[in-house]
């Protein structure tokens, strides 16, 4: 029998009346599609979870990890019981499922655990009589018993993670914009819906701040070619499949803009320009779980250099204090900090083959007067720290100045079972 999974995130169960729009949807489907078993993985209503943080931040100032994701879990386990009740109303057999019943083994790495197994035969035996399974997303359990989280968005993580374990035929994310757009729809007025999008770009897009999909979903749907799409659980139509890129016929160039607000820069200055500064800077980094990934070195002079990094701005604070601790070590003059900054990042397949974009990114945030911090590229994506008062301007030119609105998707096949390979 065919199988699918179909992932709502929060605000598609953000209230009763959504959890009941949600039913009604699956209910929908179901009728079409006798012969398909539906998985559904359910995000907390929106809100939420965030609710449910700022109850241990406001009692302590301390953190507990552990007992941190004991309190974000129940998120799901209350949305996902609701939406098997609402499934029952609308005539479907259903049963929710924590992700600690099947189980979702993950880690122990607390608010950001990684998936290792998953056993999927509790889920099998409930399909086999007929019920539609509401799993919670975003939460796992350890090997050792103690509940985890996959880290902020994970019910992507879980959706498509089970559909990899159950060779599901194809994975719905269903959230509140009908696909993956050239740039947020919140920022953009008029951005490009994509028919399809290759993992590679979705990857980036996503690793850059489209938070339409979590990266590590992307990650799992390329790795065990899930089938993946993006659709809006509060229209029909439209919709993107995340597919691999020989896939692709027609390619714009430019795919999408994506930014984050979380970036600060923090510099060493005159620092020995040899390596063994630089290992004991990034250790002592990387020992802190501060992930960090634009180095630029200025200044060259007499064997001295300045470095400086990227570092997430919540981090920052924390960074600038392992590095100033360590600034007579390294003989290094002294370390400062700079906050409050974002990063703009144009992604594509073609930057890899039209030498012209980095010259037209820089050409269109000097027309703004747009101040660039870093910069980072890859073949396949240009990146700049720009203060974050600029970062919504940064977006928008780019936006226009390099995306092509005349290429509209193709017609694409959604919610059908017969799935375009991937
Ligand atoms: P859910 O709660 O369903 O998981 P999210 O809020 O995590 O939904 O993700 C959907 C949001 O992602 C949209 O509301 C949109 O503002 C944002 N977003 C950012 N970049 C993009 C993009 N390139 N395409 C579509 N949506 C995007
Ligand atoms: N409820 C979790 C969060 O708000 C997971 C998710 O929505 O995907 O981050
Ligand atoms: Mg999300």
């Amino acid at each position: 029998m065919t199988i699918i999974v179909k992932k709502f995130g929060g605000t598609s169960v953000g209230s009763l009346q959504r959890i009941h729009a949600a039913a009604t949807r699956v209910a929908t489907f179901r009728s079409k599609h006798p012969d398909a078993q539906i998985v559904v993985v359910a995000s907390a209503m929106s809100g939420e979870t965030d609710r449910l943080l700022s109850l241990a931040r406001n009692l302590t100032q301390n953190t507990y990890p552990r007992e941190l994701d004991a309190v974000a879990a129940t998120g799901e386990q209350v949305s996902c019981a609701l939406l098997a009740m609402a499934l029952e109303d609308a005539g479907v057999p259903a049963i929710s499922l924590n992700a600690f019943q099947l189980p979702i083994l993950t880690d122990q790495q607390h608010q950001s655990a990684h998936i290792e197994r998953i056993s999927s035969e509790r889920v099998q035996n409930e399909l086999a009589q007929g019920k539609t399974v509401v799993v919670t997303g975003f939460q796992g359990i350890t090997a050792g018993g103690d509940l985890t989280t996959l880290g902020r968005g994970g019910s992507d993580i879980s959706a498509v993670a089970l559909a990899a374990a159950l060779r599901a035929e194809a994975c719905y994310i269903y959230t509140d914009v009908d696909g993956v757009y050239s740039a947020d729809p919140r920022i953009v007025k008029q951005p490009r819906r994509m028919g399809k999008v290759s993992h590679e770009e979705m990857l980036e897009l996503a690793s850059l701040g489209a938070k339409v999909l979590h990266p590590r979903s992307v990650f799992f749907a390329m790795r065990y070619k899930v089938p993946l799409v993006v659709l809006s659980s509060f229209s029909h139509g439209g919709g993107t499949w995340i597919v691999s890129e020989d896939r692709i016929m027609e390619k714009p160039s430019i795919v999408g803009i994506a930014y984050r607000l979380d970036e600060a820069k923090l510099t060493v200055e005159r620092l020995s320009s040899t390596s063994q500064p630089l290992k004991l800077i990034f250790s002592a980094l990387a020992k802190e779980q501060i992930g960090l990934d634009m180095i630029t070195q200025t200044g060259y002079s007499n064997g001295h250099t300045d470095i400086s990094f990227n570092v997430p701005d919540e981090k920052s604070e924390r960074a600038l204090h392992i590095v100033q601790q360590l600034v007579p070590e390294l003989g290094a003059r002294g370390a400062s900090l700079e906050r409050d900054l974002a990063r703009v990042s144009v992604v594509g397949a073609g930057i890899r083959y039209h030498a012209d974009v980095a010259a037209r990114v820089f050409s269109l945030l000097a027309g703004e007067g747009i101040d660039v911090r870093m910069i980072s590229t890859s073949d396949i994506r240009i990146s700049v720290v720009v203060p974050r008062k600029y970062c919504e301007v940064a977006v928008r030119v780019l936006h226009d100045g390099l995306i092509d609105l005349s290429e509209t998707p193709g017609e694409i096949p959604v919610e059908s079972v017969s799935v375009p390979a991937v």
